[in-house]
């Protein structure tokens, strides 16, 4: 008798309850990808409307320029967004060793857990997934993974779902629009909603600017739509509330470990010019226009990586190892000195270009070595860093172009420098 009660109470709650509450038309996310600073903006135009939105946060780039702070993380909890993972440092995680792959999606999510959140929802970088991805997001203990590109977009698939179901069909590899850029108007935005017919749109945004990038929405578009979404009656919820299911106990992800630099003469990596060697990556900052060629013309063995700089008024460009979580950049140890090297051909000024891998995994800018002077034939640059500073982990360093011309590198080489920091004498 109790139990049919029970079933009764349970029957007309899930009849009722969604009947009154649900207008026509999908449920909306607003999803937020890569905790960049310029976001605050976007909560305060949320907490206008009192909606709450998902931040994609990548641990490892928290309290780093240009990103979110601990503070403001903490603030957007506060005000009742939902923090989801989005992996330590946002490699392509269908382009690197599995062991990292988890290392990259568990670490984070153990990290924003240590931070005090129920940390459910994780987003793949790049939209770069595959079976044994979407399984280890499943092992680290998510209950979603989003996706992106795969729900008709005003630029975009035409052929594509008009929404994503609730529950999503594949909950590791849930639909959303292409990721809004600045081609997007508001009636762009809002055609997206009006033609679909219930389900759940999950947009996808970036930065939060006037053209600040490319990967942006105007903070003035916003605010309408979300004034829009209001006036017609829209739900907003985050990615948690509409996926659902209670946060599953973080899982913890064996840290990576390296002696060595990965691959220092560049000779693994692909048969063509356009490549990168495997674990390296190509990086810089500033006002600079680079050409990359992975080149025949090698100090030794068949590779040598070439890098170009065409116009430049600051910044630099350089090829180092991969700033991971212990496949590609070596381990290293506080306090410790090392000692760098690089075979190079250039036609600009060069420096060495240091980076240290910090407690949570991201990395940060260390210091850079002294200038170095063009030269037309093959030399080695060789450069003993400071000790390297508390509380890191892990070094990264490469030889960076600072100027117009080009530069040729190959044959990389770190070891550690003489004996241990001595005593202070007192
Ligand atoms: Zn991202």
């Amino acid at each position: 008798m109790k139990l049919l009660l029970v079933v009764a109470l349970v029957v007309s709650a899930l009849v009722v309850v969604p009947a009154a509450a649900q207008p026509a038309g999908p449920v909306v996310s607003i999803t937020i990808d890569d905790g960049t600073a310029d976001q605050m903006a976007g909560a305060s135009i949320l907490a206008k409307y009192g909606m709450h939105a998902t931040f994609y946060i990548i641990s490892g780039a928290i309290d780093t320029p240009g990103y979110l702070t601990r503070a403001q993380v903490e603030s957007l909890k506060a005000a009742g967004h939902e923090i989801g993972g989005h992996t330590v440092s946002h490699p392509d995680l269908t382009a690197i060793p599995l062991d990292e792959a988890r290392r990259q999606i568990c670490a984070d999510r153990v990290t924003l857990s240590y931070w005090g959140y129920q940390v459910t929802s994780f987003a793949y970088p790049f939209t770069a997934l595959n079976p044994d991805v979407q399984r280890i997001a499943r092992d680290c203990g998510y209950n979603s993974a989003r996706t992106l590109g795969d729900i008709r977009s005003p630029h975009d698939c035409p052929d594509c779902v008009l929404a994503e179901t609730i529950p999503p069909a594949d909950p590791f590899n849930v639909r959303a629009p292409d990721r809004i850029n600045t081609s997007w108007t508001l009636d762009d935005l809002k055609s997206v909603v009006t033609n679909a017919p219930g389900g759940w749109i999950p947009f996808v945004l970036h930065q939060i600017c006037d053209g600040c990038a490319e990967l942006s929405l105007s903070p003035a578009i916003l605010d309408q739509f979300l004034a829009w979404l209001r006036d017609r009656g829209t739900q907003v919820r985050t990615v948690q509330e509409v996926v659902g299911g209670a946060a599953k106990p973080v899982v913890a992800a064996a840290p990576g470990y390296r002696d060595d630099l990965a691959n220092p003469g560049l000779e693994n990596g692909p048969d063509n010019a356009d490549g990168l060697p495997l674990c390296w990556s190509n990086t810089g900052w500033g006002k600079n226009k680079v050409t990359r060629t992975r080149t025949n013309d090698a100090h030794s063995g068949r590779w040598a990586q070439r890098l170009d700089v065409i116009s430049y008024r600051d910044g630099d460009t350089k090829i180092l190892p991969s700033q991971d979580l212990g496949t590609c950049a070596p381990s290293a140890t506080p306090g410790r000195a090392y000692r760098v090297s690089a075979w190079f051909k250039s036609t600009g000024f060069t420096q060495f270009a240091l980076y240290r891998r910090l407690p949570m995994g991201g990395w940060a800018y260390w210091t850079a070595g002294p200038t170095i002077s063009p030269s037309e034939t093959w030399q080695k640059a060789s450069w003993m860093t400071p000790p390297l500073p508390r509380g890191s982990t892990g070094m990264s360093f490469g030889l960076a172009l600072i100027s117009v011309g080009s530069l040729t590198t190959d044959d990389y080489g770190w070891t550690l420098a003489g004996p241990g920091p001595r005593a202070k004498a007192s």
